[in-house]
């Protein structure tokens, strides 16, 4: 059984009731090989609450139905869910305009829609594009293939040994070739936190576009669209305590506006001859065909959740954890943690000398103790830490200090048995 975690009070002096929290979700209750589950792979999906599951079983149950397009009641309780939830999202990054929030099916969906459509516009032959050195392929690929289709070139900002953007460096690649850049907020694999609103302001002053990836900011950090100023934004349904399958394209309506429809087909035209066809006005442009509807509704429900608990209790929660895990495994021998910046989101990553990450996390699985071990889609990044993989410990906004004791427990074992 947990000992009682020490009390970490919210913005109103309330205290930050995990235990509550923790009965929201069913599935931590589970037993993993006859242990109590510990799930600390939250980077690569998270967990659903209860309000979550019965928000899209509800319109399965009680109003499934095609929205948009149906006079009968169903459908229209389903289509008024269904903006209901865009309008959730709008408030949530606080868009200026619904119009802005296009449904897709994730970040790797919105970062591809803008290369494909943005990109293939106004990227031309010799023109440059800057992501840096820590995104996620999903940030990396769609960029590449883009430069290869058109002949432009992908610049990298590197990163110092701590995992932090060389802002200097990044200051020196901007020219006038430099057509687009799109950097991540929060990396998966470092938890590093990037100076976003530095690298957006640097940028307009040269008139370039700025895309952010933020399928690991959105959980742990308030985000104001408008504030930041970014052009593009895009995160995930199921980083966010939502499903799978769903995520947002957020856009600014001048950008959206200009370009190219992304796929064709139902619901994305105004109207259609064999000759000609016209577009839907924003944000329907953006969304062919039937979209993920329970999805949609299951992630503004997601987003209710974690309103009512509020971002910045849940942020200052899992800075806890991390400082506390940080510290308990700084005395393990041979350990080195791979990410280690000024700033970062709830990400441990750490490598043994003599221990493989795949060891590492297949012992703690037989704990109960599920991380996440690889190259987290982000090979290049690994390559510049000289390692294979690492194994990585994520911590979302329902885990605690006593399991963070057993996830150093184990490790404790590993070093015993492998060290
Ligand atoms: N970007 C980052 C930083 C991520 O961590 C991930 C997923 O791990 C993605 C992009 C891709 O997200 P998805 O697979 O939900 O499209």
């Amino acid at each position: 059984m947990h000992t009682k975690t020490a009390a970490v009070f919210t913005q109103n002096n309330k205290r930050y009731d995990v235990e509550k929290i923790r009965n929201d979700f069913p599935i931590l209750k589970t037993t993993v090989h006859g242990k109590p589950l510990v799930y600390l792979d939250n980077a690569a999906t998270t967990q659903k609450p209860q309000y979550v599951i019965d928000k899209e079983n509800n319109y399965y149950k009680k109003y499934n139905a095609n929205i948009h397009r149906g006079v009968h009641a169903l459908s229209q309780e389903a289509t008024e869910a269904f903006e209901e939830s865009r309008i959730i999202v709008k408030k949530f990054i606080n868009a200026l305009g619904k119009n802005e929030i296009i449904f897709t099916r994730g970040t790797t969906e919105s970062v591809n829609l803008v290369a494909s459509t943005y990109g293939r516009e106004n990227i031309n032959e010799g023109d440059e594009i800057i992501i840096s050195h820590m995104e996620h392929h999903s940030n990396i690929v769609p960029w590449q293939m883009l430069c290869q289709e058109k002949n432009s070139k992908l610049r990298v900002i590197p990163i110092n040994d701590d995992g932090e953007l060389i802002f200097e460096e990044f200051e020196k690649m901007i020219n006038k070739r430099t057509k687009f850049i799109s950097v991540v907020h929060a990396s998966n694999s470092l938890g590093t936190v990037n100076p976003v609103k530095k690298i957006i302001d640097l940028a307009h002053s040269h008139n370039i576009p700025v895309m952010l990836d933020a399928a690991q900011a959105v959980n742990h950090l308030p985000i104001d669209v408008q504030e930041l100023d970014c052009d593009f934004l895009a995160f995930s349904g199921h980083k966010l305590y939502g499903p799978t399958g769903i995520g947002i394209l957020y856009g600014k309506v001048n950008h959206l506006d200009a370009m190219p429809p992304y796929m064709g087909g139902g619901d994305m035209i105004s109207k259609v001859t064999f000759e000609e066809t016209t577009y839907n006005e924003l944000p329907h442009k953006f969304e062919a065909g039937t979209p993920h509807i329970s999805g949609a509704i299951g992630l503004g429900a997601a987003i209710e959740y974690i309103e009512k608990i509020g971002l910045e209790n849940i942020a200052r929660y899992e800075n806890e954890l991390l400082i506390y895990a940080t510290e308990a495994v700084s005395d393990l021998t041979g350990l080195r943690i791979i990410g280690t910046a000024k700033e970062k989101i709830s990400v441990l990553s750490f490598h043994f000398e003599n221990v493989h990450p795949h060891d590492v996390g297949t012992f703690l699985d037989f704990e109960g103790v599920a991380i996440r071990t690889g190259h987290h889609c982000t090979q290049p990044l690994m390559k510049r830490f000289n390692i294979p993989a690492t194994s990585r410990a994520s911590f979302g906004m329902y885990n605690t200090k006593e399991e963070v004791d057993l996830l150093v427990a184990g490790l404790k074992k590993i070093l015993e048995v492998f060290g």
